[in-house]
């Protein structure tokens, strides 16, 4: 048994009304637990993703798509260092916390890399996976947001709904991405211009 007197033993009576203050500090105590785990989930999940989208970069094929890996892998760097900054305003030391559902993901996205032929094909697995990816971290940066709100810390909240929006552009970007190049037509056409070609060693049309 523990010595630590519960609340309701300070004072007579009033014991309903302590017991409730006592469960309410729990679970502000538990929900700030909670936001501060994912946070630390989030921070590994970002941190992986700065290694995972240059490896989608190599595979791509559409210029359209290496542009809008580029320019997420820059805006992910920034996301890494805003994760550094809530810790910071929480007084909480920055610690990543391996994300299993990051890591599946990603892995998920290597899968669908080696499975496909370079192409048309292979960049509408790249896309399909990295919208999951995005998926995920709209889910995460959603809730942690609310948390955040929820835990009266609006500066955090800010911050987190920033990347929240970022998450959100990198998706509708995929979106356009994958209308304007993943397309059956246009890679027959591709096909066709290929074999109409009388140079020998049509290999060297690759970059
Ligand atoms: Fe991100
Ligand atoms: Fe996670
Ligand atoms: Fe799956
Ligand atoms: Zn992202």
């Amino acid at each position: 048994m523990k010595s630590v007197k519960s609340p309701s033993q300070n004072g007579a009576g009033n014991s309903a009304k302590s017991k409730k203050a006592a469960a309410k500090s729990d679970v502000a105590t538990g929900l700030r637990d909670l936001f501060e785990d994912s946070l630390k989930d989030i921070y590994w999940a970002e941190k992986a993703l700065t290694k995972a989208i240059p490896k989608m970069m190599k595979k791509a094929t559409s210029e359209e798509l290496v542009a809008a890996l580029t320019e997420h892998l820059e805006v992910t760097k920034t996301q890494v260092a805003r994760v550094e900054e809530v810790f910071a305003l929480l007084g909480v030391k920055a610690q990543a916390k391996k994300c299993p559902a990051m890591e599946g993901l990603v892995k998920e996205g290597e899968e669908i890399m080696e499975s496909t032929e370079e192409g048309v094909v292979r960049d509408a697995g790249i896309i399909a996976a990295s919208q999951k990816i995005e998926h995920y971290e709209i889910a995460t940066y959603g809730t942690l947001c609310a948390f955040a709100k929820i835990l009266n810390e609006s500066d955090v909240a800010e911050l987190l709904l920033e990347t929240l929006n970022e998450e959100k552009q990198a998706d509708d970007k995929l979106s356009e991405v994958a209308e304007a190049s993943i397309n059956i037509e246009a890679a027959n056409e591709d096909l066709e211009e290929e074999e109409e070609e009388t140079t020998p060693a049509p290999k060297a049309r690759k970059k």
